[in-house]
């Protein structure tokens, strides 16, 4: 139902097709490295421009789900109301760094903008055909890669302690069953038959059975990154920092002193992207939504899907690492310093979900989620510099979003017809 309009192409001849000539992608997390993959197989030259080896951006430490079901904006009516109370309690899911809040001023009234309720449904509607094709659109860069089982199809339970934030949630529910999400309503019991480790605390479970989670997402990216280079693709290991643009077209990359010609351009930095899209022309007002986790080694807890705390804004994840910890939002810059409180409230409240959870010798990490105020990536090319393409902003999406993100740059880059409604996504829409 919601695979319409893509032109099918039988994955031979796509790989076989002639060279198309030289792609620059920028940025080296899961969306650029999936966006360099589905390029190549198309038969441009690509290659990917980063400092810093693949992953080690935001997609490094996320909480490894597959999101399928994750079509509801942040920005809500019902996430407004919460906010006032947020702000006020420290350990709360959302923190602001208040000395920033001139600068995300501006993000901010657009979030709240698109909080109006015919906002959120159309941007539910726009997201729900984004996310359709994300598991077919990661299955062929698996398979090539010779590591299908990097991806685990065992579903998602997102719980509710608070009896309140279950009923506040039903507009949402009722907006993803309309829009074809599969989902079942639990009770507490039903959640924890399924997930043993879940103490008494928890009321209330959805569980979606068409999501799925990587077993670790960092690893994800090298061996995606691995196959481009057993393929030809290369990297180049420095910053970019600026275009040659000659008639509305893109004709080179400068990075750290090198120019590498290009008849293709994708920006694809994450949360560092809004510089690189103005240098072409494009404002889009894109900030960083910092998150945390915590992994621990010897957690003591076992989970045959991962949970989502709606109550806590927390996810957890078993994984090869460790039982990971992650989520909540704090709003500053790309350049504060991480906060360590913010990695022992992960754990305090993971704690009230898992009574058997052992804390102590975890690794903290924290990443930069790169979000447009609208929840909404943009994916599409640059208004007046047509071999250019935006593909970044995937927010709390990234790892969800990046192969079918790349498949649509591949796709619109050879004039071909995107598998979903790609207008929404458009850069144009900050113009
Ligand atoms: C705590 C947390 C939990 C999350 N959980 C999930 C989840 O479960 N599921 C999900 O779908 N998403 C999740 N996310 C979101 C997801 O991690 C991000 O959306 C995603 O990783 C973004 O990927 P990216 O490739 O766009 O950016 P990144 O991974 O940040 O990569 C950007 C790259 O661009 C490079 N770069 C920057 N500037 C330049 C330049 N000038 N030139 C060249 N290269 C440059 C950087 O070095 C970096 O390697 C989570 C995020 C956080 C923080």
């Amino acid at each position: 139902m919601r695979d319409v309009g893509r032109q099918k192409m039988p994955a031979e001849a796509v790989r076989h097709q002639d060279e198309r000539g030289a792609a620059a992608v920028i940025g080296a997390g899961i969306v650029g490295v999936a966006t360099a993959l589905y390029l190549q197989r198309d038969g441009w030259q690509v290659t990917i421009v980063d400092p810093e080896e693949p992953g080690e951006g935001a997609s490094k430490g996320n909480a490894g789900i597959i999101a399928q079901e994750h079509i509801i904006p942040i920005g809500t009516l019902n996430t407004l109301l919460q906010v006032p109370a947020m702000l006020i309690d420290s350990t709360a899911p959302l923190s602001l760094r208040w000395r920033h809040l001139p600068s995300l001023a501006p993000w901010l009234l657009r979030l709240t903008l698109a909080s109006r309720p015919s906002r959120v449904e159309a941007i539910s509607r726009a997201l729900a055909g984004l996310l359709a094709g994300v598991l077919d659109a990661y299955r062929p860069l698996l398979e090539s890669a010779g590591a299908p089982d990097l991806l685990r199809y065992k579903g998602l339970h997102q719980i509710y302690q608070i009896e309140r934030a279950f009923r506040r949630d039903a507009a949402a529910l009722e907006i993803k069953r309309r829009m074809g999400i599969k989902l079942e309503i639990l009770n507490g019991g039903q959640v924890r038959e399924r997930l043993p480790a879940l103490g008494p605390s928890v009321r209330h479970g959805v569980w979606y059975p068409d999501c799925a989670h990587t077993l670790d997402p960092h690893r994800l990216v090298q061996i995606l990154a691995l196959d481009f280079a057993r393929k030809g693709g290369r990297f180049e290991r420095r910053k970019v920092d600026s275009f040659t643009c000659d008639g509305g077209r893109v004709t080179a990359v400068r990075a750290g002193g090198k120019t590498l010609a290009a008849d293709l351009a994708v920006v694809s930095a994450g949360a560092w992207s809004r510089p690189l899209a103005r240098m072409l022309g494009q404002d889009v007002p894109l900030e960083s939504e910092r998150g945390y986790h915590v992994t621990l080694p010897g957690s003591g807890v076992e989970l045959e899907t991962p949970i989502l705390s709606v109550d806590h804004g927390i996810a957890i994840t078993s994984m090869t690492p460790g039982l990971r910890i992650a989520g909540t939002v704090e709003l500053a810059n790309l350049e504060a310093p991480p906060d360590p409180k913010r990695n022992r409230i992960l754990e305090t409240r993971a704690k009230t979900l898992l009574p058997g959870l052992k804390i102590g010798g975890g690794s903290d990490w924290m990443g930069h989620r790169p979000s447009l105020p609208d929840s909404m990536p943009v994916i599409g090319p640059v208004p007046g510099c047509s071999n250019a393409y935006l593909a970044f902003g995937h927010g709390h999406l990234g790892l969800t979003g990046a192969a079918v993100t790349g498949r649509a740059i591949a796709d619109m880059a050879a004039g071909r017809q995107t598998g979903f409604d790609i207008a929404p996504f458009s850069p144009a829409r900050f113009s």
